[in-house]
């Protein structure tokens, strides 16, 4: 009899990956002479813009990544009305061009991700420094009921006028209360960033809730290759950088084998980023693409040399509650798969592995064979809910 398992991850690679850009939204805020800066997604897909920058500075070099998008669907708190600063900002639905924007990034594969109605409130508006002064919006509904009702509003809105589904979340700051996980299940995500565990070593993912939400890790910093030269625009700051730039080199071999150990371990390497580094205060937001594109470069340079499979964090997320949901049985050639996880939005593909080639038969004809991956023979096959059943012929060479 043939040994057949489920693969840890799609098409047997071994970890996967996803780029997470936080507050993507339709707002804009004029710190910079370049457009591309001050772009919090306002200027949609023009010339000039964050995507562009992205797409020609990152995306052209590394087309294989995916991204996970979060973004408030209300008009942006953070960015702030005080400041001494151009600012604009809208709500997902107030402007058509911005809608259309989001559907275009979800047809090319990425994902637009929930991430709040407008991320919080300044405890004083007049300060536009966010520091010790900005409540994030998790940890502002005292009610479930109340933050059930927001929440959902933003899922029908992105469905509404971008005729999106948003099928996952992140806390605003990754802040919340106790009653902040009883509200994400009541909303029937299916995974959830709650919390920062950059290189804590946790193995695997956790599900919590009556729906299993699985429990999304956000575990590399974008701008890990850079940490200790960008510059803040804060001048103490920025004084103290000046010394430990040259530290960088002898910190970048700890990330690289930050790295390795996740891709060895085959677990999920999130990789965290915002998308702008224009603030209200005008100092620059930690972690952004256009402060950490040095850094990324070199994160994903490194990563074309492990078996990654780049996905967002819905379909990470999918695969994962599909392979945990999953019990595999062999009866001689017969091949049950029983899935017993929450119920699947979509049939979604599992990857099977042995060590010799192999067949899969459907009960109506359908065939999949496998092909060599990563020295072991993989199939991938549509699963839907409930019990698959397949024949195995072996197949020589
Ligand atoms: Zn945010």
């Amino acid at each position: 009899m043939m040994e057949v398992s489920i693969a840890r991850w799609f098409d047997n690679h071994q970890c996967a990956s996803v780029l997470m850009i936080d507050d993507l939204s339709d707002a804009y805020i004029g710190v910079y002479p370049e457009s591309w800066k001050n772009d919090w997604g306002n200027l949609c897909d023009q010339p000039g813009s964050a995507w562009r920058f992205l797409e020609e500075h990152l995306l052209a070099a590394f087309p294989e990544i995916r991204i996970t998008f979060f973004v408030p669907y209300a008009r942006h708190n953070v960015v702030n009305e005080n400041a001494p600063f151009e600012t604009r900002k809208y709500g997902v639905g107030e402007r058509a061009e911005f809608s259309a924007f989001l559907r275009k990034l979800a047809a090319l594969g990425h994902e637009i991700a929930h991430h709040g109605s407008n991320h919080g409130r300044y405890i004083d508006p007049a300060n536009v420094s966010t520091y010790r002064n900005f409540v994030h919006e998790w940890e502002l509904f005292d009610d479930e009921e109340e933050g059930i009702e927001v929440t959902r509003r933003g899922i029908e809105l992105f469905r509404e006028h971008a005729g999106i589904d948003v099928v996952g979340g992140k806390y605003c700051g990754y802040r919340q209360r106790d009653n902040s996980a009883a509200i994400i299940d009541a909303c029937g995500f299916e995974y959830w960033c709650s919390g920062v565990n950059f290189l804590s070593g946790e193995p695997g993912v956790g599900y919590f809730g009556r729906h299993s939400v699985l429990d999304f890790p956000t575990n590399f910093p974008g701008n890990a290759f850079v940490r200790l030269s960008y510059r803040t625009g804060n001048l103490r700051k920025d004084r103290r950088k000046k010394l430990t730039r040259f530290l960088q080199p002898f910190y970048n071999i700890g990330q690289y084998r930050a790295l390795d150990a996740l891709c060895d371990a085959g677990e999920i390497i999130s990789v965290q980023e915002h998308i702008s580094p224009a603030t209200s205060s005008g100092l620059t937001q930690s972690a952004n693409i256009v402060s950490d594109m040095a850094s990324l470069h070199r994160l994903y340079r490194h990563l074309r040399g492990r078996s990654v499979w780049h996905a967002n964090c819905r379909d990470i997320a999918r695969y994962a509650r599909l392979r945990d949901g999953t019990t595999l049985v062999m009866d001689d050639d017969r091949l049950t798969l029983r899935y017993t996880g929450t119920p699947l939005a979509e049939a979604c593909e599992l990857s099977l592995v042995a060590t010799d080639p192999f067949e899969l038969v459907a009960g109506d004809g359908r065939r999949f064979g496998s092909r060599t991956k990563n020295g072991s023979e993989v199939a991938n096959i549509p699963v839907g809910c409930g019990e698959s059943r397949f024949r195995v012929v072996r197949r020589d060479g």
